[in-house]
């Protein structure tokens, strides 16, 4: 295994990592440690380029920075990426990513994301102690889904209140992107809430299950961001708020799993605009780095403190979305704000 040190004046440490036996390329960036030790998901996706998936793991790092902060916890962020197909998944590969994991020292801590399941995850621990959302061992907190799942639909009842005078989600007509893991979890709680669900996946078994499951309305993939619906949860993938989009979108509120949801402030500013409230992602989907939180900092009550973390969480948006009507500008603007006054604070004290 060879491992480059990359210098990149954003980042804390870049490392490039390489195994030609294993036929690994991968990246682990560590945007922050000024909170405490960088945590983030390792992640294997076919990116078209090396640069792409470098791009790729520099801004999602930083983004755990952002979601770490937003929750308040004593961690920084970090990612991990390999390149190549989930389907040319090695155990030689997660073995060697192991590896140079190890040798930072536990300055990063990875955990599942896309691509990457918990048995992965197991076969990565056998070569580092600094692996999170284990299946078991002493303090494993498991899949994070259900967690995150929670935490938007908290959010989601934060931003009802405020933009339509009403917490109560029943016979609002939500929209969901995705419906893998979050997205699932999402739409059982939405429903169980008495909204009416309208559904899409690429997948069209998931999203035909779904419809039958909940008694969902499937729309095809193309047609859910126009789909008439009050609220919009995208849970797939990141980017899908272009500016184009937020100009057409018919929803009025916006808060969902996925990271990134917006392709930029423009996009966000455009929502603000036209009156639509939109959840900044990175405090909507942060019950997952919480559940992740509990394991790295091997909290005893794993079950307390996720639920006191949930609502700090919850109070979280309240105050983003406040803070953001009385300034009237978008709530995207103000997370940012709070959360560089909460990592200037950890500059200063350090
Ligand atoms: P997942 O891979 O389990 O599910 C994603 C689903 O979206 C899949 O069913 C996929 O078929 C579908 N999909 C992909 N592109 C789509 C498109 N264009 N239109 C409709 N459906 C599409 O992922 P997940 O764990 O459910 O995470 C969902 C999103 O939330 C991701 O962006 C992830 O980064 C983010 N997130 C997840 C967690 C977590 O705890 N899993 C935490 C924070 C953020």
């Amino acid at each position: 295994m060879q491992i480059e040190t990359l210098t990149i004046p954003t980042h804390d440490t870049v490392l490039r990592v390489t195994d030609a036996a294993a036929g690994l390329t991968g990246f682990i960036a560590i945007h922050s440690t000024a909170r405490g030790p960088a945590a983030g998901g390792l992640r294997m996706r076919a990116y078209d380029s090396e640069d792409a998936a470098l791009a790729d793991v520099l801004a999602l790092s930083r983004g755990m920075t952002l979601k770490t902060a937003a929750a308040d916890l004593p961690l920084g962020g970090g990612k991990a990426v390999i390149l190549g197909r989930p389907a040319e998944k090695t155990e030689a590969k997660l073995r060697a990513m192991g590896r140079a994991v190890e040798t930072l020292g536990g300055r990063y801590w990875t955990a599942e994301d896309m691509g990457m399941s918990p048995a992965d995850m197991q076969v990565v621990r056998r070569e580092t102690r600094f692996v999170a959302g284990l299946p078991d061992g002493p303090y494993a907190s498991g899949d994070p889904s259900p967690r995150t799942a929670r935490g938007v639909f908290y959010a989601m009842r934060v931003a009802a209140e405020r933009r339509f005078g009403s917490r109560d989600l029943a016979g609002r007509r939500v929209a969901i992107q995705g419906l893998g893991h979050v997205g699932w979890h999402l739409a059982k709680l939405v429903r169980a809430a008495g909204a009416e669900l309208l559904v899409s996946d690429i997948d069209p078994a998931r999203a035909a299950q779904a419809a039958a499951t909940f008694g969902a309305e499937a729309v095809a993939p193309d047609a859910i961001l126009t789909a008439p619906a009050d609220i919009l949860a995208p849970c797939a993938i990141g980017g899908v708020i272009t500016e184009e989009v937020a100009s057409a979108l018919p929803a009025r509120v916006v808060c969902g799993a996925a990271n990134n949801q917006l392709t930029g402030d423009r996009a966000g500013d455009i929502l603000h605009e036209r009156g639509i409230l939109y959840a900044p992602d990175y405090v909507a989907n942060g019950g997952g780095i919480v559940n992740v939180a509990a394991e790295i900092l091997q909290v005893p009550d794993r079950m307390h403190f996720v639920t006191e973390r949930l609502s700090a969480l919850e109070r979280m948006m309240a105050h983003i979305l406040d803070s953001a009507a009385r300034a009237g500008t978008g709530p995207h603007r103000v997370a940012d704000r709070i959360v560089a006054e909460r990592l200037s604070a950890n500059d200063a004290a350090a």
